[in-house]
């Protein structure tokens, strides 16, 4: 089958066309509605990565990137609402901890969306969140920067680390309670309709039944490293709304070389070795992001003075494109990525 006519494709093809682009200004505005999420777990989608077993479609990769470039580029605050989804799922279908028979069908199926809570990891040795053991469970302290979709996600992936510097990944209720208290949802230069907040963790209270993964810290660093490397597919679904914007014979030219980075970018993700290539990988990364900033660029030029209102598609994929630049960044991504423009500023 190719990827075009997998079923997946298709679901998130009609839910893009059909809701969530028409929609894409007002919800930018206003925020990603409760019923933009019911779509999402009807569709299918939430279990795209997930294990056949627990009622997931265990995907192709392509058709993984192939939805996600569709529902980017359609509405990129519902795609990053549902995308943390993805890492919980793949977490507990890798899991042989009990949490997994509770909760890998339910995420699996979309009955639950899971929101995650873990790039706070990737500042270490600086650690915002501690993790410390009692009878029968565990509690965390301290402050997670970042978490998205309060308010629309039923169960959230929480990490910390322990005080035998291990990374703990435990499951949690997204719902306000003792121990956890989010922040206002943060007003952002894109994406304020994701429902961003930060969340105060003070002696947050978990039963050692909801821990999904624990392992060395280092171990887990290793493993995380190499998926910040790649190029994330919502920035070829951003470029690629962008010049749907723009006449042909302006776009024409962006386009073949959307073709050539994606074909590039996707080949190195798909490379056997995860950790080889990096700086090559970070480059083809900072290439795409470029050309994403182009098209979105060459977008508001098409759109003129009308492109500057709050209800044009120009401006808003212009502002989502901002945000893709520091997403998942880390420090090794950012000095790649400063480092290419520099070179290329020339
Ligand atoms: C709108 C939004 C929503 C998000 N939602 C989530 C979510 O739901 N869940 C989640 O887990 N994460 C979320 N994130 C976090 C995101 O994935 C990245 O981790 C984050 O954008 C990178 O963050 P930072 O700069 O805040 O982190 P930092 O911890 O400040 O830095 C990230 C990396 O860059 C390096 N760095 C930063 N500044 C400097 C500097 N001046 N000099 C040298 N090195 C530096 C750091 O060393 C580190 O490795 C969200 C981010 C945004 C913007």
């Amino acid at each position: 089958m190719t990827v075009t006519a997998h079923p997946l494709v298709s679901r998130a093809r009609e839910l893009a066309d059909d809701l969530l682009s028409p929609a894409a200004e007002r919800v930018d505005q206003e925020g990603v509605p409760a019923t933009h999420i019911e779509a999402i777990k009807r569709s299918g989608l939430l279990g795209v990565s997930a294990p056949a077993v627990y009622g997931g479609s265990a995907a192709p990769v392509a058709v993984v990137r192939e939805t996600a470039e569709i529902l980017a580029g359609a509405c990129c605050s519902t795609w990053f609402v549902q995308t943390q989804h993805h890492t919980p799922v793949l977490t507990l279908a890798g899991s042989e901890l009990p949490v997994r028979e509770r909760l890998l069908g339910p995420l699996a199926r979309g009955e639950l969306l899971s929101g995650v809570a873990y790039a706070h990891l990737r500042s270490y040795p600086r650690v915002p969140v501690r993790v410390r053991r009692e009878a029968g469970g565990r509690r965390f302290h301290g402050t997670v920067p970042w978490y998205t979709g309060w308010g629309l996600n039923d169960v959230l992936l929480l990490a910390g680390v322990t005080e035998d510097d291990e990374a703990l990944f435990a499951f949690v209720e997204a719902r306000e309670q003792p121990g956890l208290r989010p922040s206002e949802p943060m007003r952002l230069a894109a994406l304020t309709a994701s429902r961003t907040v930060s969340l105060d963790l003070d002696g947050l209270r978990v039963p050692e039944e909801a821990v999904a993964l624990r392992l060395p810290f280092g171990d887990w660093a290793a493993a995380d490293h190499p998926k910040t490397l790649n190029t994330n597919p919502a920035v070829f679904g951003i470029t690629e709304a962008a010049l749907g914007l723009v006449e042909e014979e302006y776009a024409g030219v962006l386009r073949v070389r959307l073709g050539e980075v994606r074909r590039r970018a996707y080949a190195l993700a798909d490379h056997p070795v995860p950790h080889e290539r990096a700086q090559e990988r970070l480059a083809v990364r900072a290439e795409a992001f470029t050309l994403m900033r182009t098209a979105t660029t060459t977008a508001v030029v098409t759109g003129g003075g009308r492109a500057m209102s709050l209800d044009s598609r120009a401006q808003r994929l212009a502002r989502e494109g901002l945000f893709l630049l520091v997403q998942g960044q880390t420090r090794a991504s950012r000095t790649a990525h400063l480092q290419w423009l520099a070179e290329h500023s020339r």
